[in-house]
């Protein structure tokens, strides 16, 4: 793409008139006064999430157990219904979605599921990067099956301390390794793999291996047809905007239904016999196979609303205005920050990198709290980071603009130094 920028409030004006998804701000909540950048964190509430919660509460409200016959059974069958709307998202087939969760449990399930040791191949490999729920699930499935979390995680070093080299990681594919789990893109850096590779180099040699989407989904699209992972887990309370503590996603390639699910439960049952109440499991077909417990409506319904607003505009143009945005914002950064002690941690190339900057600084921690009070929500992460998400469906460029405005002022007029070292705790 031909990222040509300028300076100047004009020209950031310019490119909001210029953007086809400015009109979505109007679908969300935003502050008149704060420049939200942390949608990595926890995306916006907008009016179609709450429109859908709003209606879900209205039926049991009205309607008590009938809830689940309502509109052709549509609760009932809210992990499908809703899996339809993300599978464009993804490129896979409604069958290989389930609506469930959150990543941690889903990594809990797809782990007990796929992870089979054998004495020749029982080691997991992961990144030293990883976020550390993801590490914990592998952890206590590994000890479930008998293993020692250090005999079996190999954790793949990063060279930077900000990146993990795809060479890395095909290099330790070796014929012990029975699953690898890691992130499509790195919580900090943003790096984003290349998954088509890594997956097809894994299967070369007979290795399992599933993606953690946390800080891929709603912001960068996947072709599962292509890349055909084992399984894959992600969030909806980031980029895809479903409320804090959202129902979780998982994926489980077609080439998967016959195993048998690692943890079991009712709704995982076929529809049919489920309410025969038999004590013999009888595992759906497809992905449905892998859900647990009763559909958590509530957590649901705000994600059934907002994934109209992706399919309305399509995640192919979310990701062109996300590079975009974020290129932009690393024009300014460079032009006018760099004079400051402000450096770019994440990989410049569009297809290295997932939705937000990582911005350096070695007093990142005070100017992230500086930043709070001059009306930006940003988000810190150790040591050094401040992670910016110019969100592609409710931020503007001129709200980049007056951040990076703001992020010069903190240092020329030192009002981080009016702030304790202290960590309070987040945030
Ligand atoms: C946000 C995030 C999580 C969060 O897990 P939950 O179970 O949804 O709380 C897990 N892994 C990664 C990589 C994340 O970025």
């Amino acid at each position: 793409m031909d990222y040509s920028f300028r300076d100047g409030l004009d020209f950031a004006k310019e490119l909001d008139r210029l953007d086809t998804l400015h009109y979505l701000r109007d679908r969300f909540y935003l502050n008149e006064d704060e420049i939200y950048m942390d949608g990595n964190s926890l995306g916006l509430c907008s009016k179609d999430a709450e429109e859908a919660l709003l209606k879900a509460f209205n039926v049991w409200r009205k309607e008590a157990i009938k809830i689940w016959g309502a509109e052709n059974g549509r609760y009932f069958s809210f992990s499908k219904i809703i899996a339809e709307k993300l599978k464009p998202l993804i490129n896979a087939d409604t069958e290989e979605i389930i609506v469930m969760g959150s990543i941690t449990t889903n990594i809990h399930q797809a782990a007990a599921t796929f992870y089979q040791p054998t004495k020749e191949r029982y080691k997991i490999v992961v990144d030293e990067l990883n976020f550390p729920t993801d590490i914990y699930a592998l952890k206590s499935i590994i000890e479930l099956k008998g293993y020692k979390p250090e005999d079996v995680l190999t954790k793949i070093k990063s060279r930077d301390g900000r990146t993990i080299s795809e060479e890395d990681i095909i290099s330790r594919m070796n014929e012990d390794v029975a699953l690898i789990l890691l992130p499509s893109v790195l919580y900090r850096s943003a790096q984003l793999l290349d998954m088509e590779l890594i997956t097809s180099e894994a299967h070369k040699r007979g290795i399992i291996i599933g993606w953690d989407l946390a800080h891929s989904i709603g912001a960068v699209p996947h072709d599962f047809k292509k890349i055909d992972p084992d399984f894959a887990v992600w969030c909806s309370y980031k980029y895809l905007n479903a409320g804090p503590g959202a129902t979780a996603g998982m994926y489980i390639n077609k080439k998967n239904f016959h195993k048998s699910a690692g943890l079991k439960g009712w709704f995982g049952n076929k529809d049919e016999s489920q309410f025969l109440m038999s004590h013999d499991f009888d595992q759906d077909k497809d992905a449905n196979g892998w859900l647990l417990g009763t559909h958590n409506i509530f957590s649901m319904a705000p994600l059934d609303g907002v994934l109209n607003l992706f399919n309305e505009v399509g995640i192919e143009n979310v990701r062109k205005k996300s590079l975009h945005i974020t290129a932009y914002l690393m024009f300014l950064i460079n032009t006018k920050l760099s004079k400051y002690g402000y450096s770019i941690g994440n990989p410049r190339e569009d297809h290295r990198r997932g939705g937000h900057v990582c911005l350096e600084h070695d007093e990142a921690y005070r100017i992230s709290l500086a930043l709070r009070d001059n009306g930006v929500i940003p988000d810190y992460r150790e040591p050094n980071v401040i992670r910016l998400a110019p969100a592609a469906l409710y931020v503007s460029y001129e709200e980049v603009y007056r951040l990076v405005d703001i992020l010069e002022r903190i240092i020329v007029d030192r009002a981080y130094e009016n702030y304790s070292l202290k960590r309070v705790t987040v945030l």
